[in-house]
């Protein structure tokens, strides 16, 4: 393995719309949803839209099919094959939830180069209804974050893998929502942090600059992406230590190895 590991929001992140948005949107039940979104919290919402759903006569099959059609960038299954080829240790941390995100890279043939995925539990039921549920249990306990919704503070996940890898390693972050703005915040120095441009955390970074202790690489789109997290992963490994020699090639046919000098700048606050 590698010294680093890397984190990826799954929402606009691996893929390119908000996965709970386009199951809603796909099965005709995004009216019902924002109708009820004022009066509870997003997460038991979605739990209330899949028995909805049930009801209707939509089916497991269903929501499986509507997932396998979920929109995403070319370049972003390249890089995560090429990111896990030099020994890196992938992670997502999701506030959406284990049954969307494991179908999803199911289809897309990368389940197997994530070693974790910490999100809501998503399970199908002894009815055959999808059941979406908290990550934290908020009804027994709060995290006591108020920057995250109640039923997940992704700032937790990241600090429970700063203690499993006890410092020996570099976080690459990578996320584009509000959610992610207190896991940038655990950031330290050394680590990476890569908001997508013109989305909430990005303008999050962008207002509180001095909280943000990792350096900051924006992008835009699934090639940016590509381009900008294997140019850091080949600036922190030397390209002689890496396990898989598959990974040389995978590298060297994309870009030279170049120094983190070379890169785009860092974003700055805008005054
Ligand atoms: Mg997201
Ligand atoms: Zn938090």
């Amino acid at each position: 393995m590698s010294g680093i590991v890397v984190i990826f929001d799954f929402d606009k992140t691996i893929i390119d719309v908000d996965s709970d948005n386009w199951v809603l949107d796909e099965l005709g039940a995004s009216d019902l949803f924002n109708k009820l979104l004022p009066t509870m919290p997003w997460n038991s919402l979605m739990d209330k839209m899949m028995g909805e759903l049930h009801l209707q006569g939509k089916t497991i099959h269903d929501i499986e099919q509507v997932l396998n059609r979920v929109p995403i960038h070319p370049r972003v299954v390249p890089a995560i094959k090429a990111a896990y080829a030099s020994g890196c240790d992938l992670r997502v941390v999701s506030d959406a939830n284990t049954f969307y995100i494991e179908t999803i890279l199911k289809h897309l043939g990368i389940r197997e180069c994530f070693s974790e995925i910490n999100t809501n539990p998503g399970f199908v039921d002894d009815e055959g209804k999808l059941r979406i549920l908290p990550f934290h249990d908020f009804h027994k306990s709060e995290h006591g974050c108020n920057l995250c919704p109640p039923n997940m503070c992704k700032g937790k996940v990241i600090e429970r893998i700063q203690a499993t890898v006890a410092g020996e390693k570099r976080i690459i972050y990578l996320g584009d929502g509000a959610g992610d703005f207190c896991p940038s915040r655990k950031l330290v120095e050394g680590d990476y942090m890569m908001p997508r441009k013109d989305f909430p955390v990005w303008k999050l970074i962008c207002e509180n600059r001095d909280v943000v202790k990792a350096e900051v690489y924006e992008w835009s789109d699934g090639e940016d992406m590509e381009r900008i997290l294997l140019q850091l992963i080949a600036s922190i490994i030397p390209i002689e230590k890496m396990e898989n020699k598959n990974a040389n090639q995978l590298f060297d046919c994309k870009f030279e190895r170049i120094a983190l000098g070379a890169l785009s700048k860092p974003i700055y606050v805008p005054h």
